[in-house]
């Protein structure tokens, strides 16, 4: 087993926690906690145009905040740091660039990532 290095889960939870506090603005944002609906109907109409735009950027959010976790789950696995396709070794640099990556580099542009 390769133990993952320190720093590599580090920069992985500080990633999670920014991606957290965004999640939870954005939400909060979503939910007129923070803000006056307006009653003109075309500044409701934009305001909800915005909407959309942030609900896309939530929807990315969300799915990096659960590639974030796996890969922290990962990171104790004695199989963390192999290509869950082929089974050899990822390379430390390409672990160390990114973190979140299941396969290597031959395998994700195989199935085209
Ligand atoms: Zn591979």
């Amino acid at each position: 087993m390769r133990p993952a290095p320190v720093d590599l889960r580090q920069r992985l939870q500080s990633e999670l926690d920014t991606l957290l506090a965004r999640h939870d603005t954005i939400d909060a944002h979503l939910h007129n906690a923070d803000r006056d609906v307006p009653g003109d109907w075309t500044d409701r109409a934009q305001l909800f145009e915005n909407d959309t735009v942030l609900e896309a950027l939530d929807g990315r959010t969300r799915a990096r905040i659960v590639q974030i976790r796996l890969a922290l789950e990962r990171l104790g696995d004695p199989a963390w740091g192999r290509c869950v396709r082929c089974s050899e070794p990822i390379p430390p640099a390409r672990l160390a660039a990114l973190p979140t990556t299941m396969v290597c580099k031959s395998c994700a542009e195989a199935v085209g990532q």
